[in-house]
């Protein structure tokens, strides 16, 4: 094993335990880089007992103190990038540019936090001669996250700096697939100055995840991976009166218009369904081809044929990912859908035993096959033909997920159209992979998303906090009114 078994981070050190363990391995060659341990409900226990014991001091700094540690986390984002990144690519597989572009972006959200104090700051009004009222933000207390593999530096990222910063202190239970990046962060923080017990990593899988939903000390999660583990999140920890944003899956739809521009749509959206292997929940997943786009359809061709497995294009996560890949593309092929282009079981010389899938592009593939209304999860675009506008967005707006939706067009009315229309949180116009950019928030609608609120951004700064409404009289007049 390239790296020793993972350990849980606790009061700011690592700390042992008698655990099962689960291999990790690298999806490039298959081979088993190290092992997680599967906690138990007293790991869960011990790590909300040393984040209260933590959290009085820690939430009694002022924010503009607290920022300070992301200030400097920033930098050690910055100096460290090369090693963050190389460890993103072994235990996730994305090539080391996309690796590297994660870390870039954990380093704008950490920007976000450190705005904190000028943008969480609360309200005040003179509402009465003398008299005012006030909202101030208060933290929640101990607070989880639950992230998923496909982002093993960035999704922890869209809450750990928010949350720690507005006061809160954490339990981080990254994907069992990928935990070795939440290790370095931990590191990091602490050499950034985050005082132990602030940040507990807990190592493992489902016993972890119901011990957070279930635990009385736990104030708020976020859940971030697909829709079925989301909606099991947000019933248990909503029944246990906890405040939950679980994020879950998605099927991306782009609308591509005949006047859109031929080489712009087809980069783009080879782009999209093709990096990080397809597996980011807001890769391009079905193209609805409106009326006579050939054109458009043969330029993505050649653009998804000049992606090499192994070159400019990571393996997939594991054995089971590409088996299930195969199998949706396998079942509309005997459904009668066209390969335009076949990506399994490509061989990558000298990684046979890693879990690739080359760019997949069905053609011919209608609304009611499982390919088009599930998530695949893999580098493979569908293209749904739609004989018009109406009958794009209908095909659109039947799906039960809304991550994402784009629109591909020349005409600023088309375009406009679609964004009112499209039943997705995150629109974009001749954009691929219509991520928001800080501090606008991220999030989806319908079933990408259960709960109110965005993960990151402006939007999270009610979901980390509660506020308090405060009304103070300080005049010198005796008289009896309302506001008595
Ligand atoms: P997943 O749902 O399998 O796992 C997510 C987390 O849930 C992990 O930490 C895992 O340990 C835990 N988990 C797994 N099974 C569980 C169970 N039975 N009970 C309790 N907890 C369980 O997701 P994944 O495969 O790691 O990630 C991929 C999914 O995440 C895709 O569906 C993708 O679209 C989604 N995703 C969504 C967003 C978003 O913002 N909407 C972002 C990234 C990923």
């Amino acid at each position: 094993m390239k790296y020793p078994e993972v350990r849980n981070y606790m009061a700011g050190d690592y700390v042992d335990g008698d655990h099962d363990y689960l291999d990790v391995y690298n999806p490039a060659d298959g081979t088993v880089i190290s092992k997680v341990p599967l906690s138990s409900r007293e790991d869960v226990d011990r790590a909300v007992a040393v984040a209260q014991a933590a959290f009085p001091a820690w939430s009694s700094l002022p924010i503009k103190e607290r920022v300070q540690v992301f200030f400097r986390y920033r930098s050690l984002l910055e100096r460290d990038i090369e090693e963050l990144a190389a460890l993103v690519t072994e235990e996730n597989g994305k090539i080391y540019s996309e690796a590297r572009a994660e870390v870039l972006k954990a380093m704008e959200l950490t920007e976000f936090a450190c705005s904190l104090p000028q943008i969480a700051s609360g309200e005040v009004l003179e509402v009465s001669r003398g008299v005012e009222c006030r909202i101030e933000r208060f933290p929640l207390g101990v607070v989880a996250s639950i992230t998923p593999f496909n982002f093993p530096n960035m999704v922890p990222n869209w809450t750990i700096p928010n949350a720690i910063a507005l006061g809160n202190c954490l339990i981080l239970k990254p994907s069992e697939m990928v935990p070795l990046s939440a290790g370095k962060i931990a590191e990091l923080l602490k050499e950034a100055g985050l005082p132990e017990g602030v940040l507990q990593v807990v190592h493992g899988g489902k016993d972890v995840v119901e011990a957070i939903c279930d635990h009385s000390g736990i104030e708020a999660i976020s859940f971030v991976g697909s829709t079925k583990i989301a909606k099991l999140v947000y019933r248990r920890g909503t029944a246990n009166l906890k405040r939950v944003l679980a994020l879950g899956g998605a099927k991306n739809h782009l609308i591509v218009m005949p006047d859109a521009d031929t080489e712009m749509a087809s980069s783009n959206i080879v782009a999209s369904m093709s990096g990080c292997a397809g597996q980011r929940c807001m890769a391009a997943s079905v193209m609805v081809a409106v009326s006579s786009t050939d054109h458009i359809i043969e330029r993505l061709v050649e653009h998804a044929k000049s992606i090499v497995p192994g070159d400019n294009l990571g393996p997939v996560i594991s054995a089971e990912a590409r088996e299930r890949i195969a199998g949706y593309v396998a079942e509309a092929q005997a459904k009668g859908a066209k390969i335009l282009v076949d990506g399994r079981n490509p061989v990558v010389k000298g990684k046979e035993g890693g879990f690739w899938v080359g760019p997949t592009i069905v053609d011919g593939v209608t609304p009611d096959m499982r390919i088009a209304q599930e998530e695949v999860f893999g580098p493979v675009l569908v293209i749904i033909r739609a004989t018009g506008l109406d009958d794009a967005l209908a095909i659109e707006n039947a799906s039960p997920y809304g991550n994402a939706a784009s629109v591909f067009t020349e005409s600023g009315a088309t375009a406009r159209h679609v964004m009112e229309r499209a039943s997705a949180g995150m629109i974009g116009v001749n954009v691929g992979v219509p991520v928001p950019r800080e501090p606008f928030s991220f999030g989806g609608w319908n079933e990408s998303r259960f709960g109110v609120g965005d993960i990151t951004g402006k939007g999270s700064i009610e979901f980390w906090t509660k506020s308090k409404k405060m009304t103070t009289k300080w005049n010198r007049e005796h008289g009896i009114n309302w506001m008595s």
